[in-house]
Formats: C-alpha cells, structure tokens, sequence
C-alpha cells in the first residue's frame, strides 16, 4: 500500500488486462479520472490508452511504475457506467480491454484528437475552380487529381472521404485553398429538419398495451419482448416510445440489423421526428462518426439509430434502447471482438436502469427462453395493423420433376398468374453468382478455390469465377485442366441465372435483381428499392437483401428457391435460421390490400420443420426447436463457447488447441464438457487451416471460470506463435 494513486490504464494491445502507471509528475491536480485518456510510452512506443480505475498498490514495484507522459481530457469521455460495460464485456468475451475500448471510440478520439467536435469541414470546387481553365491546367499532379474528385462530389468531402480517396492530401488541398480554386465550409454535425412532422396514427389496443409495459419501466430496468408478426406495427410501438422518451428529456438508441437495408425505417424516423437524429453505420468517413459520436454524448442527438458497434455509443441521458429484428446474425461480430450487440444492449440497460425492447417477427430461440424462465416481459402484436390477413404458406415438392434453370413448371406457372393480374412477385434465393458449380461432364472435375476447401462460383456477368469465401477470383477455364474435355457444367443455380430464366419466360415484364453484384455503387441499393416501391419492376430477384425490413405493399407471392440447403446444414443454429428466413421473406408478401402468396420449392416437402411452420406458424415451430434444444442439451440449455484457431501449416491448429484443451482440463473445477478439438467444416479458408474446440456447460459461472483460468494462458503457449486463436462466447454458428 502506498498513498500514491496509481492509474490503470487500458492501452490498445493484446494484454487482457490494463496495465498499471503513476499520474504525470509535474501535476498539481488530483490524479486523471476513469474515463480520461492519457498519452503513455509503452514499450519503446508511445500510446493513447484510457485510465479505467484507480488502485493503492501494484504487482509492479512501485519504483518500476512510469508515469503516463500526457492527460489528454480535463472531463472523462465516458460515463462510468458505459466504461463498466466494456470492461465487462472485455471479460465475458476474453477480449482484450485495450482493443474492445478501441472498438467503442471513433477512430479520431483512439488517435488523440479533441473529443469535441461540432462540425464538419467539407472542402468542394470554388466559383473560381468550376470555370474551365486554371483548374484543369495545373501541372501538380496531385492538385490536379483533387481538383478532379472534387469535382465529382458537388455536395463536397470532408477530409477523411478524400484522405480516403486520395492519400497525403493535406499539401494539395493547402495549395488549392492558396490558388482559391477551392472553398471550404462548415457544416454542422446534425441536420436538424426543417419540416412538419407526421403525425402518429391513434395506435390499436395491443400498441397501447405495448406502450403502457414500457412507458410504466422508465426508469428502471425493464427488458421486453415485442414481438409480433411482419406488419403488426412494431414500428410505430418503437416510435411513440421514442417519443415518450424525448418527452421525458431522455435519449433513444435504436439498434438496426443494417441501415443501408433500411432506409424505409430511416425515412419514418425522420418523418415523425424533427428533431436531431444522429446515424452511426460503417458507411460514415471518420470525421462524420466523429461528430455523431460527440452528439450523442452530449445530449445534442435526441435519437441514435445505428448497426451492431452503436450499442456503444456513449449518451449523456440514455432513456430507452432498442433492438430492431433482435434475431439477426449482424448483431453478432463474427471476427475478432466477438461480442453480440443485442445482448450487450440488455447489459448496458440493466447498469443504466432503463428499460430495453427486443423487437422481432422471429423471435431468436436464446430470447424466447429468457422469456420462459421469467426474466424478459413477452408483449405480443398478434394481428397486422391495417387488419390483413397472413400470408398462406405452401410447398411445392419437387422430387422427381423435371426443372428448368431451377423452377418447377408449377411455380412458373403460379408467378405467371400474379404478374397477369399486374402484381408484383419476389424470388427469394439466398446464392449470388450464375452457378454455384463449373463441373466437368467428361471427369467430374469442379473448379475449385485454391486457398478454400470450397468450389468458385461462376458469375457470367463479369465472366468470372469467383471464391465466396476469401474473395479470390479467375477467369473462367475453357477447357477441363484435367482431362482437356470442352464440355464444363454449370451446375446449379445463383441470382444471375435465376434472372436470365425469368426475362426469358417473361419477356416485356421488368425485373430488378437486388444482391450484392448488382449494388456496390453507392445509392444503388436505394435506388433500387425505389423503383420496386413506384411499381416499375415487376419481378424481383433477390438474396437475403430483399428479405429484411421492406415494405413492398404490391408483392402478392413470394417464392423461396433453395431453401434446401439450410435445412442440410451441420450447424444446430441452421434450422432456426431457416424458419426465420422462411417467415422473414413471407412477410414481404401481401403487405398490401391482398392477400399473399409463399411458396417453398423443395426436395424436403416432409421435413418436420417445414410442416410444423406450415401448420403452426413460427410461433409452434420455435416451442418445438427449443424442446428440441433441451433434449439434445444445447444453447440456450447450456452455454457455449468456442476457441477457434487457425494458420497457415495444416497441423498447427490442431495442435495449439490440444495443448489448450490440456490447461483447460487441468483447471477445471465444475462440470464442463471439452468436445474437440476437430478441423473447422470448411477446414481451409483464405489460406489457412482453421480447427476449433468446444467447451459446453450447464452452468454459465462454471464456464466463464474455466475460460477466465485458462485463456490467460494460452497466448503463452510455445505452439501460440504459429496460429491465430479467438475465443467465441456464445457462438452463432460453429461453422
Ligand atoms: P412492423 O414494424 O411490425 O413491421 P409497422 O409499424 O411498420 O409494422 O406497421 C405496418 C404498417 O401499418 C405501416 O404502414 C404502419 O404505418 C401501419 N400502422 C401501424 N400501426 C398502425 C395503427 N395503429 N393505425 C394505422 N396504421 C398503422
Ligand atoms: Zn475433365
Ligand atoms: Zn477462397
């Protein structure tokens, strides 16, 4: 013990823990806050880490300590209650606490600018700069490469888009500014709107009682379950519950699967509400999250609508959060921090005392169970708001029957019906590409990736093969490389293909295929479902994309090509997954006056999950999974966790995680199963071999100590140089 404060500091490093250091020396104030950074030498290097707690003593002697070099912030940059959350996270993930704060601050606030920003500077052409002439005459290349993208982006860049586009920009646009070709203006971090907004409609009963379940938790920790089908209103649940929140002088946060998915909900939000919204997705350049960021914390931004890394947006007046299609894969990181954001979301309600609402259609199997065991409040929305009734849901059986470019007759003939009577129709395949397979008829070679145990898949477009796993492509073989033969396959079917079959069965009827080939141009994807929203495509063609969130009121059927595969798949999450995407993408059908249409195509007619679905609707199936989950003793009846390991020697994976099956086992004190380890499905991916190891418990405690005695070690291990190894807590897939 010493009467000197010692500070613990997280650094962005790959330690676990913080490390410990003395308060500057030459200071007269009391020692920097939790939640204040400081500027540390580390090493032979120099970083910007976070004082995260205050201590007496030290397993350092105190005479080794060093003193942080610099004390960056006079106020802390998060409120203790927000920096408890990752510190709680950074131990049930195992995840270094340096990095998972990194993964909670704007990059510009990591690299030690100001945390304050109220602005943004964009830098576009001058009156000047337009004219024809001295702009284009420049000798400086770099100027002149400036002055060309500027002249591109009318509505201005701010420094980091064009840093991003053009790197070491800051001489030319200097220069520029000198020669005043170009101007710069500022622009401030919100756009407040300027416009009336909607008024709500008078909600139904079961709103009401949503409302009330709600509005009665402010204040408290409060988590529900809104859960109600496609159509029945959750929005507008969301909504007037924002709205009390406001009202109250409170922030919202609102959690989304993908903004650039959603801008129907975005464009509600900002018809209801004209106050300031702040956006927080991956699409922002640095200085625009920035500046969200710095509006959120301050209470200036009375609403935050965000994906996934949002759940950590500091605010200064949290009153409610949101979790929009809580069941959603997105909300889980799937590499690196493996946190998921859902469940992060109810931790920080329940350190905040503030009520969270878990929204879904297809309610996950892991929420659904919470609500069994009595720990989140269920508010269902039985009916559809505007009184339709529900899709009707069929399987078409196609065992046996001839197809044609992957449609029976008898689907083809059902789309024909409704785009005679001038309605929409969707087709749902969850596979991009022409072909999933070029197959050699002469030997049966198939041409496959080199660094993944997976087959290319042909994209016609671009008249490519392409690998869908680590983004490798080639050309496309004229030839078998095998036997020399000239007659290659294309087997099977992906969007490409399915859209070429339909133009070719409806000529003159306009299609629209939505998948990521068709919208990498930025506004693409908008423009898109703009013109599926004014009627100009008929037929819609599409992958999961079109299958989250729209609202396509003139869709009457919708057809599910290849669900298939899902429901083959190893994974325990995989028929879950299905039934999800089997009531997701009928929700899309029959939003409008008429009823709608879904059908299945299918070589498993009777599989147990579709008849349930069929029968019962998800609400039945999902009572039978989970039954299902307790018999064969999985999540959400025991905790899991994966270790996943990978490197480029084949045998070093494996190696690494029986060695850290071994500590596991030596440290084990309650009863969790180790099965493994065992190569990954796809063993090899992106060059390297991938292996993992399961630890399975009954208990979470048990679990979570077992991992907290171990992975301390395994980074020590002699056979840790050679792989790369994260730890999975409670895992989406164990693919
Ligand atoms: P969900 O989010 O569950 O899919 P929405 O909130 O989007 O449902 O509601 C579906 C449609 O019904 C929307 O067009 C919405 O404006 C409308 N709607 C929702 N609640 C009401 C209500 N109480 N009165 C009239 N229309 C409503
Ligand atoms: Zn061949
Ligand atoms: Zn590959």
């Amino acid at each position: 013990m010493t009467d000197v404060t010692i500070l613990r500091v997280a650094v962005p490093t790959p330690a676990l823990d913080s490390f410990d250091y003395l308060p500057p020396p030459d200071a007269t104030t009391a020692p920097p806050a939790p939640g204040i950074r400081v500027r540390v030498g580390f090493g032979a290097r120099r970083l910007i880490g976070l004082v995260v707690g205050h201590g007496r003593e030290s397993q350092v002697p105190l005479h080794r300590l060093r003193p942080v070099l610099k004390v960056l912030d006079s106020y802390p940059i998060l409120d203790a209650r927000d920096l408890e959350l990752l510190c709680w996270a950074s131990r049930y993930y195992h995840h270094p606490l340096g990095e998972v704060i990194s993964a909670a601050l704007p990059k510009r606030v990591r690299q030690g600018h100001a945390a304050a920003r109220d602005g943004i500077i964009l830098w576009r052409l001058s009156e000047r700069g337009r004219q024809p002439g001295p702009g284009s005459m420049l000798r400086a290349p770099r100027q002149a490469a400036l002055m060309a993208l500027l002249g591109e982006h009318p509505e201005g860049l701010d420094s980091t888009q064009i840093e991003t586009r053009l790197p070491n920009s800051r001489q030319p646009l200097a220069a520029l500014e000198k020669k005043q070709l170009i101007t710069k203006t500022s622009r401030p971090c919100l756009d407040v709107l300027d416009v009336e907004p909607v008024p709500a409609p008078s909600l139904n009963a079961d709103q009401r009682a949503a409302i009330d379940v709600i509005v009665a938790g402010f204040g408290r920790f409060n988590p529900m379950v809104l859960d109600g089908v496609t159509g029945s209103g959750k929005t507008e649940v969301y909504l007037t519950a924002i709205a009390a929140a406001i009202e109250a002088g409170r922030q919202a946060l609102l959690l989304v699967p993908e903004i650039a998915l959603t801008p129907q909900l975005v464009a509600r939000f900002r018809a209801r509400f004209s106050g300031p919204l702040a956006l927080m997705h991956s699409g922002l350049s640095d200085a625009q999250r920035h500046c969200a960021w710095h509006m959120a914390r301050t209470g200036r931004a009375q609403i935050i609508v965000g994906t996934r890394s949002a759940v950590f947006t500091p605010l200064a007046a949290p009153g409610i959060i949101i979790v929009d299609e809580e069941h959603d894969g997105s909300f889980k990181q799937q590499e690196g921090f493996r946190y998921h954001a859902r469940d992060l979301a109810v931790i920080r309600a329940h350190l905040w005392k503030i009520p969270v609402v878990l929204g879904s259609a297809t309610v996950s199997l892991e929420t659904l169970y919470n609500v069994e065991r009595g720990k989140y409040r269920r508010v269902r929305l039985p009916a559809r708001a505007r009184r339709l009734s529900p899709p009707s849901l069929e399987t078409v059986d196609v065992r046996r029957r001839q197809l044609s470019d992957g449609f029976s007759p008898l689907v083809l003939e059902q789309v024909r019906r409704h785009l005679e009577s001038r309605d929409q129709v969707l087709v749902f395949l969850n596979r991009r590409g022409y072909a999933p397979a070029l197959v050699c008829h002469g030997c049966g070679w198939a041409a496959a990736c080199e660094r993944c145990d997976a087959r290319l898949t042909l994209h016609a477009g671009r008249n490519r093969l392409c690998c869908h796993h680590c983004g490798a492509e080639r050309s496309i073989d004229p030839r078998c490389p095998a036997c020399d033969g000239a007659e290659l396959l294309r087997l099977g079917e992906g969007t490409e293909r399915i859209e070429q079959a339909l133009k070719a069965a409806f000529p003159g009827v306009s299609l629209v295929r939505v998948d990521r080939d068709t919208t990498r141009r930025k506004g693409a994807l908008q423009d898109k479902l703009a013109g599926i929203e004014r009627g100009a495509h008929q037929l819609l063609v599409g992958t999961q994309m079109l299958s989250k969130g729209h609202d396509f009121p003139n869709v009457t059927l919708a057809v599910i090509l290849n669900i298939d595969q899902n429901l083959y798949s190893s994974d325990f999450r995989a028929l879950e997954r299905a039934a999800q995407l089997i009531v997701q993408v009928a929700g899309r059908a029959g939003r409008g006056e008429r009823v709608g249409q879904v059908i299945l195509q299918t070589h498993l007619p009777d599989h147990p999950l579709l008849e349930q679905l069929l029968r019962g609707g998800y609400e039945a199936f999902s009572r039978a999974a989970l039954a299902e989950r307790r018999l064969a003793d999985l999540p959400p009846y025991r905790h899991m966790a994966l270790i996943r390991a990978e490197a480029v020697r084949r045998n070093a994976p494996m190696g690494f995680l029986r060695r850290a099956r071994a500590i596991l086992s030596n440290s084990r004190k309650a009863r969790v199963d180790l099965l493994g380890p065992a190569p990954a499905p796809m063993e090899r991916r992106g060059g390297r071999y991938r292996a993992q190891l399961m630890l399975i418990g009954g208990q979470r405690s048990a679990l979570q100590r077992m991992l907290q005695e171990g992975v301390p070690m395994l980074g020590k291990l002699p056979e840790a140089r050679e792989v790369r190894f994260t730890i999975d807590v409670d895992p989406v897939d164990t693919l």
